[in-house]
């Protein structure tokens, strides 16, 4: 594999030349936020909508936007031309920074570390993602600001791990029988042509593939609802999707063993697999930024 290049701050390097310390905030107490971007054809979808919540993830944990969103914008399209182009992901991360000595309380002179990255990616042919998911429902055991996109993962780790260790491909979190999302993805159902998502709170990360399938339901007059659901609703779905930047828009064919539907990809799925991947790469053809 060619040179993957990094941003560490302020210099772009080869990722195994980023070194930063272990007195970083991040490391020693995952105090920090991150973004996943999807890149469609060397564009870099959404990324307004992710720098704005980068930065809501900031006042969260009670930082200020260091970078601005024309300065990110200069470092990952910097990162994404270095790394060839074509079809990426890229991570970017921003942590409190380095503390002399290690101590909890919030000290006003630590400089953020601000990190970045990206890396080719293939994308799953609509024929290979309709194969579908098998998940099953894991217990909740996050902390209560799930709308912080936080580096501290290890509750995500753990629940989709136990998904994982089950035979199963993601951990839907239950909490007192209501669905909320993915262990790294947001959750859809549809019953009788109608799409069901758990309505935003801080109980759910806000999807920015959430919202680009809740617009394109609207754009294209599909009927949809925010929604709590039930493991009951779950399992009288007609269809069940799973969304994220990583993954796009991704049927689920089975919760717990049981067929949702008829076990197949659905045709509502099939229909906005179509919908999301013309909005991707048209908006990658026709709109440069
Ligand atoms: N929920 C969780 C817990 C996630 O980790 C992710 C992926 N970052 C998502 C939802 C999907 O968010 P997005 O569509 O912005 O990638």
């Amino acid at each position: 594999m060619s040179t993957i290049f990094a941003y560490l701050n302020g210099q772009y390097l080869p990722v195994e030349d980023a070194k930063i310390s272990p007195m970083d905030r991040g490391f020693l107490f995952g105090d920090g936020i991150y973004e996943v971007l999807p890149v469609y054809d060397g564009k870099i979808f959404g990324l307004n909508a992710h720098l704005d919540r980068l930065n809501l993830s900031l006042k969260g944990i009670r930082m200020e936007p260091t970078i601005s969103h024309s300065e990110w914008k200069i470092i990952f399209e910097s990162l994404v031309a270095k790394n060839g182009m074509g079809d990426q992901w890229i991570y970017g991360q921003v942590t409190r920074g380095v503390d002399p000595i290690r101590n909890q309380e919030i000290q006003k002179i630590v400089k953020p570390t601000i990190f970045a990255v990206s890396y080719p990616k293939v994308w799953p042919t609509k024929a290979e993602q309709s194969i579908g998911l098998r998940v099953t429902g894991v217990k909740d055991i996050r902390w209560k600001y799930c709308h912080i996109k936080t580096i501290a993962r290890i509750a995500y780790i753990l629940m989709f791990q136990e998904a994982k260790d089950g035979g199963f491909d993601e951990g839907i979190i239950m909490n007192t029988s209501y669905a909320f999302e993915g262990t790294s993805s947001n959750l859809f159902i549809v019953r009788h042509g109608v799409i069901y998502t758990p309505p935003q709170s801080s109980q759910l990360l806000n999807g920015i593939t959430r919202d680009v399938i809740l617009s394109l339901a609207e754009k294209n007059k599909i009927p949809h609802k925010k929604t709590k659901i039930s493991e009951r609703d779950l399992l009288k779905a007609d269809e069940m999707w799973i969304t994220s930047s990583g993954r796009g828009v991704c049927p689920v064919i089975e919760y717990n063993g049981i067929p949702i539907g008829n076990g197949k990809a659905g045709p509502l799925w099939a229909r906005m697999w179509d919908l999301f991947e013309n909005e991707t790469r048209e908006f990658s053809l026709s709109i440069s930024h």
